[in-house]
């Protein structure tokens, strides 16, 4: 199935939490979106898989995307291989999305940095004729964009995506996780999280950030390497 734009995470919710609001405007104007996550979420502090499972297939719904697949990879211990950025780059090439969207390779999460690496190796090489080839899959395939959206650790946006009007279903979609959210076990005081456990109050204060540098209520940073060309509508 052909996609406009594939999401490459780490850990079933990441792509949620980072880039739900830009997910659900791409869908709302039509576009079809996909979400790849490279584990599924088994080393996690809190909730069983089954509950994980769940959780993705209802936030997957909600957010109207139109392939979500999972690569299986043990989470914790995502690695840029030369088979993972392979695997990637074939889905690339089955999918053919003209915009990729990956964590940022300076994540302080391992697994993050990986995923980053692993999409932005697998971008350049879903472009090559002769892999593809090798692969016997689809033909080659390069999309037009590649950008990394915000995890643990900040960086300058080079462009920021206005989510204001589709903010409280971003939260709905979040609140999809209830396993991470809220703990089951009485001790769990969410240690275990690097900078607090209130997942959804961190991603509130993160999106009115970056939405008031751009002068709107609520907003996702994104980093592209490189300038991006401009529409001049967007300057009045
Ligand atoms: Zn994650």
């Amino acid at each position: 199935m052909k996609l406009d734009a594939l999401v490459i995470a780490a850990h079933p919710d990441d792509a949620e939490i980072s880039l739900g609001g830009t997910i659900l405007r791409l869908a709302e104007g039509g576009k079809s979106v996909g979400v790849l996550d490279l584990t599924r979420g088994e080393m996690g502090t809190r909730g069983s898989q089954a509950d994980r499972d769940r959780e993705t297939e209802r936030a997957t719904e909600l957010l109207g995307l139109a392939v979500r697949r999972n690569l299986e990879l043990p989470d914790g211990r995502v690695q840029a291989t030369v088979e993972a950025r392979e695997a990637v780059a074939a889905i690339l090439r089955e999918h053919r999305p003209e915009v990729v969207f990956a964590q940022h390779t300076d994540d302080l999460h391992p697994d993050h940095a990986a995923c980053g690496r692993i999409a932005r190796e697998a971008w350049y090489l879903a472009g090559l004729k002769r892999l593809a080839e090798a692969g016997g899959d689809s033909a080659a395939h390069r999309p037009a964009r590649l950008l990394h959206f915000m995890g643990h650790v900040p960086f300058e946006a080079t462009l920021v995506v206005d989510v204001s009007d589709v903010w409280e279903r971003k939260v709905e979609v979040i609140r999809c996780y209830a396993s991470q959210i809220e703990p089951t076990d009485p001790e769990d005081r969410g240690e275990h999280f690097l900078f607090g456990a209130d997942i959804l109050a961190r991603s509130a204060s993160k999106a009115r950030y970056w939405g008031e540098r751009i002068g709107v209520a609520y907003g996702e940073p994104l980093f592209h390497a490189g300038p991006l060309p401009a529409s001049l509508d967007a300057l009045f």
